[in-house]
């Protein structure tokens, strides 16, 4: 068993187990009990939340999951990505491009 990350609010924690279920990576919370008595309310990050793979195997491909759906999250759908192929502008969340359909960040490979 390996810990992927912690985090203070279980449901950030949650949300990404499901990611990586949805991925058939078999996962676990630790200290799941300690956030349901409400001693998260203490801020020590030993008592956070930690989301850890069941098998040291899957890290590696759990890693670059989250790794993926963060970047997803930190670009701004406000901001407009030019598509590389027929220069359409796209809304910044899509990945590909409306227009042609061509991958708008062709460098985002598992
Ligand atoms: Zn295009």
């Amino acid at each position: 068993m390996k810990e992927l990350f912690r985090e203070r609010e279980f449901e950030r924690v949650a949300f990404f187990r499901q990611v990586l279920e949805d991925e058939g990576i078999p996962t676990m919370i630790r200290n799941e009990n300690l956030t349901m008595s409400g001693l998260s309310e203490i801020p020590i990050p030993e008592f956070f939340p930690a989301l850890c793979v069941m098998n040291d195997d899957d890290y590696p491909r759990a890693v670059a999951i989250i790794r993926a759906r963060l970047d997803e999250e930190k670009s701004d759908p406000g901001e407009d990505i030019g598509c590389p192929a027929c220069g359409e502008s796209n809304p910044g969340n899509f990945s590909n491009c409306w227009s042609c359909e061509a991958p708008l960040r062709p460098e985002v490979v598992g």
